[in-house]
């Protein structure tokens, strides 16, 4: 039995979902525009897009797959078309349920949707009813199990306003008590702490033991994009994300990715993320030592006075020579072992990594880690419909990786029917 752990709803459209929108509404052009241009320095060609003739379709379709490596930047512009296309009303949300649960390959899918942060209280309420109402209308016609995981957004703020209504919804609503069953942060994840979701994760986490059966799962997209700090800061976050109680984690790719991708490169990382790490590796010294990474107390206290007296928004650069790669992977060797101890599931989604955190080839991917280091992995197909694939093809595609095979992808297959969310969180 297949189960999907990891996917968008609204990455799972297909061409004739985008023509389908495109002929409802009349496209937002200058989200699409203004994305495009943020991620490729130049004008997207969007006459005719919709025309419905076979070039028409020919160019909707090479705008709107994301099929080689690239960044996150690169995918959103193609999140971005459908956001453009959508206007997310309830009419529309049941229709688009329909058609990706139509197509729906697992007999168990948790679905994520992420809506405006505009949206008011009112409104937000009446799109949850009515993306649960087309999850349990798509699931009695299709006889395949459709959920919901609610996406708020990642400021804490906006964040918990949000968490108290989709509650007060889900009190007052059978039908979202019975599809709602996690709730997920994604999006840009640069420049949102994990730690600073902390109050926010125990109110849940409190909530969670005053209702067990209203239950919501914890799940947090993150070590995916880290453009604006070190990959052990990254891997940091990761770390960070479980101990406060995320149920399942979305990519880890900076938990895992072989450090030599980054031989040779210079990244840049903000002072107030380094002092941030400085920090971790004080307090952590012990454990790391442990795991074979030490640390100069003298000289990280030393560096971290003299940071404290700049700007904290000032970046740094750091280098990868050889020695810091193989600090680096210490590092990541113990923040496994870390996540591990947590209990936090990965969700590893093959596809999604190579291109949009644009690993490019399998031998990048940490996935084949996340295996040997013993972590409870699953497989998801994240965003289908723009990455032209599904849960089946990526389960095929990792069996034939080094480091992973058949046999452990039976066993991913088998550990996701014992993470959904409900299963997690002790629903069932
Ligand atoms: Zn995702």
């Amino acid at each position: 039995m297949l189960v999907e752990l990891h996917t968008h709803l609204y990455g799972g459209l297909a061409l004739e979902d985008l023509e389908w929108l495109a002929a409802r509404n009349e496209p937002r052009w200058p989200i699409f525009i203004e994305s495009y241009r943020r991620a490729y320095n130049s004008e997207p060609n969007i006459s005719g897009l919709f025309e419905g003739t076979a070039e028409s379709r020919q160019r909707l379709a090479a705008t709107y797959y994301f099929l080689r490596p690239g960044n996150f930047a690169a995918f959103q512009c193609a999140f971005d078309l459908v956001i453009a296309l959508s206007r997310t009303d309830p009419e529309e949300l049941l229709e688009i349920t329909r058609r990706v649960v139509g197509r729906q390959e697992s007999a168990y899918a948790e679905y994520r949707m992420l809506l405006s942060p505009r949206e008011t209280h009112e409104s937000f309420r009446e799109k949850l009813i009515a993306l649960c109402q087309g999850l349990e209308l798509a699931s009695k016609i299709t006889g395949r199990d459709a959920r919901l995981a609610m996406s708020l957004p990642r400021d804490p703020a906006t964040g918990r306003e949000l968490y108290r209504v989709l509650r007060e919804c889900q009190a007052a609503k059978r039908i979202v008590q019975d599809r709602l069953v996690a709730i997920d942060f994604c999006a840009i994840e640069e420049g949102y702490r994990p730690r600073d979701k902390a109050s926010l994760f125990d109110e849940i986490i409190s909530d969670n033991r005053k209702r067990p059966e209203q239950a919501l799962a914890i799940l947090y997209h993150v070590g995916e994009s880290f453009e604006d700090k070190s990959l052990e800061s990254a891997a940091r976050w990761v770390v960070e994300a479980a101990r406060l109680g995320a149920h399942r984690l979305g990519h880890c790719v900076a938990l895992g990715v072989p450090p030599e991708f980054y031989l040779g490169t210079t990244r840049r990382e903000l002072a107030c993320e380094r002092l941030d790490q400085i920090d971790f590796e004080l307090r952590e010294a012990a454990q790391l030592a442990r795991a074979g990474y030490d640390i100069d107390r003298a000289a990280l206290e030393k560096e971290a006075q003299e940071l404290s007296a700049t700007d904290p928004g000032r970046s740094i650069d750091v280098h990868y020579d050889s020695a810091r790669i193989g600090r680096a992977r210490a590092f990541q060797d113990w923040a496994m072992q870390a996540v591990r101890e947590t209990g936090a599931i990965i969700e590893s989604c093959p596809s999604s990594n190579l291109r949009i955190a644009g690993l490019g080839s399998p031998d990048w991917h940490p996935l084949a880690r996340f295996l040997e280091a013993e972590l409870p992995t699953v497989i998801g197909a994240d965003d289908p419909g723009i990455l032209a694939t599904g849960l089946e093809a990526e389960l095929e595609m990792v069996a034939g990786w080094r480091g992973v095979g058949r046999e452990q992808v039976a066993r991913m297959k088998a550990r996701a029917l014992e993470c959904t969310s409900p299963a997690l969180t002790g629903r069932q």
